[in-house]
């Protein structure tokens, strides 16, 4: 194979390396979960099931880069993996990190879907898939702003698909009148309209649902409150 005519394609491969000293991230999304959550017929607002089923694949992929790893964060269909800024994982390049951290990521789901979902066989038609891109952040206060807003997306989405969803299979609404009547709603708001209207205090949901899912590089799955945490999380990464 070596030093044939056809050799000089390769030249027109490009490479890809990360900014180096900057901290990556590698975030994966699934590929229209919306669909593929009602094909599997997934609990809404959440589904328990899928919810640990992300959460099992995502260890799985911190203890294999345990070493390159600070810290994963996940909610919905979507994993954030935070990796140390002195990272040389192969070699920094951005298309091999995504692609292997997404690929092992997908298999484990696929590996994995059994033990979550025992009643439930995946249809070879509805395969589960996922997107991947490496973003890097060049300092601490900057990637403590990135896991911070994933955790305020985490309680802004929570927070409204649960009164979405409460006010219709609590109060016999339908999509479009729960829509209307959360249009320009506060927090606040929606915690009262949950609690006065379906007679749910929002402080009682799960702290799964409501905070996300962090793994840290030892792999305990924790749900906390990132924001009052985030200092701790990073102390000897700076
Ligand atoms: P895209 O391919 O652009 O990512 P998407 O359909 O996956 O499109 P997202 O914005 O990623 O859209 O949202 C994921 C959707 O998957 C949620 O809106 C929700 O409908 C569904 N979903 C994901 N996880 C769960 C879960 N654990 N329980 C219930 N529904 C879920
Ligand atoms: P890298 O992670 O850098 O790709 P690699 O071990 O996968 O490392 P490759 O250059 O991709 O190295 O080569 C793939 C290797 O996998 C082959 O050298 C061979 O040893 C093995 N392999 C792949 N497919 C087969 C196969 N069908 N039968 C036997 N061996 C195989
Ligand atoms: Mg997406
Ligand atoms: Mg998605
Ligand atoms: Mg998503
Ligand atoms: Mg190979």
């Amino acid at each position: 194979m070596a030093n044939s005519r056809f050799e000089y394609v390769k030249q027109f491969e490009t490479h890809d390396t990360l900014l180096p000293q900057t901290y990556i991230v590698v975030r994966i999304d699934g590929k229209k979960f919306h669909e593929f959550s009602k094909f599997y017929d997934f609990a809404k607002p959440n589904d328990e099931r899928a919810l640990k089923l992300m959460n099992a694949c995502a260890k799985n992929v911190v203890l294999h880069y345990k070493t390159d790893m600070i810290v994963a964060f996940g909610e919905s269909d979507e994993y954030s993996f935070i990796l140390k800024k002195d990272t040389t994982l192969y070699r920094r390049r951005s298309e091999k990190l995504s692609t292997l951290f997404v690929s092992l990521f997908t298999s484990n789901y696929v590996a994995l879907w059994p033990k979550f979902f025992p009643d439930t066989p995946l249809n070879h038609k509805y395969l589960p898939f996922f997107d991947s891109r490496c973003v890097v952040y060049p300092n601490i206060q900057i990637i403590k702003d990135y896991l911070s807003w994933r955790f305020v997306d985490t309680h802004i989405n929570n927070l409204y698909n649960t009164a979405f969803w409460q006010l219709i299979q609590i109060c016999g609404l339908t999509a479009q009148e729960a829509e209307k009547k959360l249009m320009g709603t506060f927090s606040n708001d929606k915690q009262e309209i949950l609690f006065t209207e379906c007679g749910i205090n929002y402080n009682n949901e799960p702290e799964m649902y409501k905070k996300g899912s962090l793994i840290t590089r030892k792999g305990e799955i924790l749900h906390i409150d990132v924001i009052k945490q985030i200092n701790e999380l990073f102390v000897g990464f700076e």
